[in-house]
């Protein structure tokens, strides 16, 4: 997570090892999910209006902001916090986080940070780990010890990396996005496929789209019904629309 609240203290990971615990009996339980700079990938997204039972607007409208930052070529949204609880996390409670299970990768991943590169046409993410070490965050002081592979397994982090990444890949992709005249169109596109599910499969399936493209039956129908294909497809068209590549064939 992106704290704007105090100067976070990265550290490198010795051995990759560690000790830390967050539990309810901890002075600072909850402190740490506010006032974030949360930004949220595909998955984070699907998940997290899944459970609160949301279309994909009324998630975008509801729980984000849009971020235009000078670091990212592409729109990016983030955890909308709510102002009128001194910038808590919506999702936030005294027990804990509600959302607990569908939590984005962000903060399944704390105190530990990722950086993550996909070169292009690599099939892995270049990954480093390190801590975020913020002074108001007590976990460091207790004594469970964790290993990083013991830590990404514990909090369900590889399984979102696994799904994110590819989209990682495209965000930080190299490769040109062609005529200046095309790059609102194609950010539009972006985030259709990125963020909005629900107006992806409509497009799909309201355009003409698998009149233009050889897609089959058992696809078609997978992509009608499953999130998760959806999601992954949105990635090949987002790798075909912006860049070029050869990730879907058109028909004829
Ligand atoms: S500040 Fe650290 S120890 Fe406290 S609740 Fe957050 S993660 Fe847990
Ligand atoms: S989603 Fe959950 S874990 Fe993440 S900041 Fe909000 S309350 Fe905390």
């Amino acid at each position: 997570m992106d704290s704007p609240r105090e100067e976070a203290a990265f550290r490198p990971l010795m051995d990759n090892r560690f000790h830390f615990a967050c539990h309810r009996e901890i002075p600072c339980f909850t402190q740490c999910c506010a006032r974030l700079r949360l930004i949220l990938a595909p998955y984070d997204i699907l998940r997290m209006k899944r459970r609160l039972g949301l279309s994909s607007d009324q998630f975008l409208t509801e729980h984000t902001e849009t971020v235009i930052d000078p670091h990212h070529r592409f729109p990016m949204v983030q955890l909308k916090m709510n102002r009128e609880t001194k910038g808590a996390c919506p999702f936030v409670s005294s027990e804990g986080c509600t959302i607990y299970e569908d939590r984005p990768e962000a903060c399944r991943l704390y105190p530990i940070g990722r950086a993550s590169a996909m070169a292009d046409g690599a099939r892995e993410a270049q990954e480093k780990f390190f801590m975020v070490a913020e002074s108001h965050c007590l976990g460091f002081r207790e004594k469970k010890a964790w290993t990083l592979e013991e830590w990404l397994d514990h909090e369900g982090v590889k399984k979102y990396a696994a799904m994110n990444d590819p989209w990682r890949g495209i965000v930080t992709s190299a490769r040109s996005l062609g005529p200046t005249a095309h790059i609102e169109k194609k950010h539009q596109m972006f985030f259709m496929a990125s963020y909005n599910l629900d107006r992806f499969r409509d497009f799909l399936f309201n355009s003409g789209f698998f009149d233009r493209f050889q897609i089959d039956s058992g696809l078609k129908e997978e992509l009608g019904r499953d999130d998760v294909t959806l999601m992954r497809f949105a990635f090949d068209w987002l790798r075909f629309s912006l860049f070029g590549e050869k990730t879907i064939r058109m028909n004829g």
